[in-house]
């Protein structure tokens, strides 16, 4: 059963040049995938649209039972069910980690807002940081806390797009270590976009390829990686010959 349904997207922004074309996807609940693509091939765009903050021109974005709306439309207040962590997150810089992760529990009664931010602080591994700012922090736990911060609200999808492209390889290596671990505890569901074949094979084995908005293959990455359909696909592999 498939619990995000992307079928046939197109988006353009202007006349003649598709930045999705009939794009469809679909991810279980609990997967996690990573969907990679070279820089302009609409990767951006298509979680803007999962996330219902950009028109589409056609096609349908369903999680779960419900139809995600365009923003024009204006029927569903915010999708708190869809985070979208970016790779500029901005944390309030003289807030400290603890006010940070639970900036979005606000409006909920202090008793719920505590329980919550201790158990992420717990599954973050950042209890004892809770009360630094984060120029205290290195950027990967900098990037952790906004992840935090995602995660506050329960969301059942989270989305992340090249999330840790300002941090170095060890750190992002430890980073997708540690968040795979997080995300299998709460068996959240994962869309997380890569230009980076490492990052995405670390992150996740079943992997989606885009080139120009199309999805050109996608699959447990040894499938991909023993029989590539396009030259894109066999150039991202070739470096792990
Ligand atoms: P990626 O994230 O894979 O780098 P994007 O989704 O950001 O790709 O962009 C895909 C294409 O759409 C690019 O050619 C980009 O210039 C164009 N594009 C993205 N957003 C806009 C916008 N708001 N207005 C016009 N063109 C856009
Ligand atoms: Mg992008």
């Amino acid at each position: 059963m498939s619990f995000l349904k992307i079928q046939r997207v197109s988006k353009s922004f202007s006349a003649n040049v598709n930045v999705l074309e009939d794009f469809s996807l679909q991810i279980s609940k609990g997967e996690v995938f990573s969907l990679i693509g070279e820089s302009g091939s609409g990767k951006s765009t298509l979680l803007r649209i999962i996330a219902g903050k950009e028109n589409r021109d056609s096609g349908e974005v369903i999680l779960g039972e419900v139809r995600v709306q365009n923003p024009k439309e204006k029927l569903v207040p915010g999708y708190d069910e869809i985070q979208l962590v970016y790779q500029d997150y901005k944390l309030f810089p003289n807030s400290t980690v603890a006010e940070n992760i639970a900036r979005p529990l606000l409006e909920y009664d202090k008793d719920y807002r505590e329980t919550r931010l201790n158990q992420l602080l717990k599954l973050l591994n950042l209890e004892s940081m809770k009360d630094k700012l984060p120029r205290e922090l290195s950027g990967g736990q900098q990037q952790k806390v906004a992840i935090g911060r995602a995660l506050s609200l329960e969301p059942s999808i989270v989305l992340l797009d090249e999330p840790f492209s300002s941090l170095d390889t060890i750190q992002r290596r430890e980073l997708i270590v540690e968040l795979k671990e997080i995300f299998r505890e709460l068996e959240m569901t994962v869309l997380f976009v890569t230009h980076d074949l490492d990052d995405a094979l670390q992150m996740s084995d079943h992997l989606v390829i885009i080139q120009k908005g199309k999805i050109i293959q996608q699959g447990e990455a040894e499938g991909i990686f023993m029989k590539p359909k396009s030259m894109y696909a066999a150039k991202l592999f070739s470096h792990l010959n």
